[in-house]
């Protein structure tokens, strides 16, 4: 131990400091980290127990700017994105998930206008990339390729930036301030933008393909169409067209009730949308709601909101009444097997109809990606291929994916190493198999710059479960409700509905995180170590173990409530 510290305990200074007790043990402690299953589940391979120890301690600009190394929106993330993360957080079995979302949120917001502090390195290897798309996939494409010293350039056929984060999601679930300030943060790095370009219109795909490498990631944006009678009347829209005029703070007028077909997340904020401009809305779904693929939290806000939903029942023809009401009918259906998705599929209840009468009718019954100028060698399965050619990539919904914004964040964090590893004939499987947090398919950025100059790759952490964590050192603390407006306010207008955090209940949120398989230095081990040998520095970040003196007994191991401390046979 030094002299100078000012924790050092000598318990029995005879025998700790004089005799070798270190030579008695057969094993001794050793400090290894270990991966978190938040971290191995989010897609995007957020540093969860990092930024949320940085945010229990106050340290909110340290925390957003761990989070920026891997993810170019923690604000759009921290509102919108499925948090799979939560469903596999080891505080679940224990009492209740830690916030993990409404914090990514709580960190953004604070610290809005922060930039990375992470400086662009460029190299004789640094090459110009196009990227076909400025929705989530292609921006975090652009974002990771300049950090590694890339030069990007994005092809947007809009006017604005952000594909379905602008004009998709209703500003009551993702206000267009958030997405626009997160967007400003990416451009602050030297990337070049041409907007209204469509790729195939305005300039070849030929022509793209002279940079040194292109992504593709073009979306999914073509509406599914019913294909039944009388789909073509007026006062029938498609449900992208009807979101994207509200976004684009077009007037929209709709009659007093509004059925939308769907079952999906689009139908829903259509639905939701609907009912903000006065109208009745029903919802017309061929399944029941045990199989409505859009996320519950969505289903039942609608729900608490008054929309109503007919299960069972699928349209079949649409005519125009005299008193200028759309008919439609309906045909009702019943569950029958599972089809290839594992749901059960719907089949037709033989001479059994439905008609509703309604002012307006939306779909929203799926979005495909168009194919029209995309080389048909670069087509699979009607979709993009991911890695259709040496040079060329492709992510997000064009892809065969999740149809979520944090995947597709993943993918263009995974298209711009791989387009690095391109340049550098570096093995794509021996690095990815290194810098994987666990086994979901999540990768980290600050592992991947930490071997990239010298090619070397520390062995990959495993994933800390919660058998392997000593709870008996937590206290059962119940989770924070994320705070909501009131229902007559959320339904009079667009007012964002999740209210977010207060400082303190940010703080104790962030305080429940067990930061499994990362030390916080709680100091338990040097607590409980009867011999003195553990000295632990938590400004440095280091931790010393006097081994001449450790008669390797593991309390120190048994005492770690988060399995960092392990101890190995000499
Ligand atoms: C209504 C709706 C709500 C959703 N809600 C959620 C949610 O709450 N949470 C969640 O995680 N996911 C949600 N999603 C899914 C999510 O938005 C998508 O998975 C994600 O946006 C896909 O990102 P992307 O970059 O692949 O494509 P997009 O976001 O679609 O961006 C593609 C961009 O490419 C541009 N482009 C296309 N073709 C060309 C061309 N030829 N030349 C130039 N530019 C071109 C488009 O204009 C667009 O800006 C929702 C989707 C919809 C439709
Ligand atoms: S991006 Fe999604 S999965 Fe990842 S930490 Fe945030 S909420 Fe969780
Ligand atoms: S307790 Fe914290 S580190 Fe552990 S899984 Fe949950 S959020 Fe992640």
């Amino acid at each position: 131990m030094t002299e100078d510290s000012q924790f050092a305990i000598p318990i029995s200074y005879g025998s700790t400091e004089v005799i070798d007790t270190g030579k008695w043990g057969f094993q001794k402690p050793h400090t290894q980290f270990m991966a978190a299953p938040c971290q191995e589940a989010c897609p995007a391979g957020n540093p969860i127990p990092q930024f949320l120890y940085l945010a229990s301690d106050g340290r909110y600009d340290e925390a957003l700017q761990a989070l920026l190394r891997e993810n170019p929106f923690p604000g759009v993330c921290g509102r919108v994105c499925f948090h799979p993360c939560e469903v596999h957080c080891n505080r679940g079995p224990y009492d209740e998930s830690v916030s993990i979302r409404a914090m990514e949120r709580y960190v953004s917001d604070r610290a809005p206008n922060q930039l990375p502090n992470l400086k662009p390195n460029q190299d004789e290897l640094s090459k110009r990339i196009a990227i076909v798309g400025a929705g989530p996939a292609g921006l975090s494409c652009a974002y990771f390729l300049c950090l590694l010293g890339h030069r990007a350039t994005v092809f947007e056929r809009n006017k604005e930036l952000g594909g379905v984060m602008r004009w998709g999601i209703p500003e009551y679930r993702l206000p267009k301030s958030v997405v626009k300030k997160e967007i400003r943060r990416i451009l602050s790095l030297p990337i070049e933008v041409k907007t209204k370009v469509d790729v195939s219109k305005d300039i070849s795909f030929d022509e793209v393909s002279r940079f040194d490498a292109v992504f593709l990631s073009p979306g999914a944006k073509l509406n599914a169409t019913l294909s039944i009678e009388g789909e073509d009347l007026r006062r029938i829209w498609k449900g992208g067209d009807f979101l994207e005029r509200i976004n684009l703070r077009e007037e929209v007028t709709l009659g007093k009730e509004t059925i939308v077909i769907g079952g999906g997340n689009t139908a829903m904020d259509v639905a939701r949308s609907a009912l903000r401009l006065g109208s009745k809305v029903t919802v017309a779904y061929r399944r029941t709601r045990d199989e409505m693929p859009a996320l519950r939290d969505e289903i039942v806000e609608a729900e608490e909101e008054g929309v109503r939903f007919e299960f069972l029942i699928q349209p079949v023809k649409v005519s125009l009444l005299k008193n200028r009401k759309l008919a439609v009918k309906f045909q009702k259906m019943k569950l029958s097997d599972p089809d290839q998705s594992g749901r059960p599929r719907a089949i037709p209840i033989k001479g059994k109809f439905l008609t509703l009468e309604t002012n307006h009718l939306i779909t929203a019954v799926g979005e495909q990606v168009d194919l029209s100028w995309i080389p048909r060698e670069l087509i699979k399965n009607g979709l993009i291929d991911a890695n259709p050619s040496p040079k060329i990539f492709a992510g997000g919904d064009a892809v065969d994916q999740p149809r979520t914004i944090v995947t597709a964040i993943a993918s263009g964090k995974k298209a711009a190493i791989s387009i690095d590893l391109y340049m550098r004939e570096g093995s794509y499987e021996e690095v990815f198999s290194k810098i994987r947090l666990g086994n979901k398919g999540s990768v980290s950025m600050e592992t991947y710059l930490s071997g990239r100059d010298s090619r070397e790759w520390a062995e990959p952490m495993e994933v800390v479960p919660y058998e392997k964590l000593n709870t008996l050192f937590f206290e059962p603390i119940k989770r924070v409700k994320v705070r909501q407006l009131g229902l007559d306010r959320r339904v009079r207008g667009f007012s964002e509905v999740n209210v977010g955090f207060s400082s303190k209940e940010a703080s104790l949120s962030a305080s429940r995180c067990f930061t499994c398989g990362t030390c916080n230095y709680c100091y338990n081990c040097y607590f409980f170590c009867a011999e003195g040998v553990i000295q632990l520095d938590p400004v440095k970040g280091t931790k010393y173990v006097d081994y001449e003196h450790c008669k390797g007994c593991g309390t120190c191991a048994k005492s770690c409530p988060r399995s960092v401390v392990v101890m190995k046979e000499l």
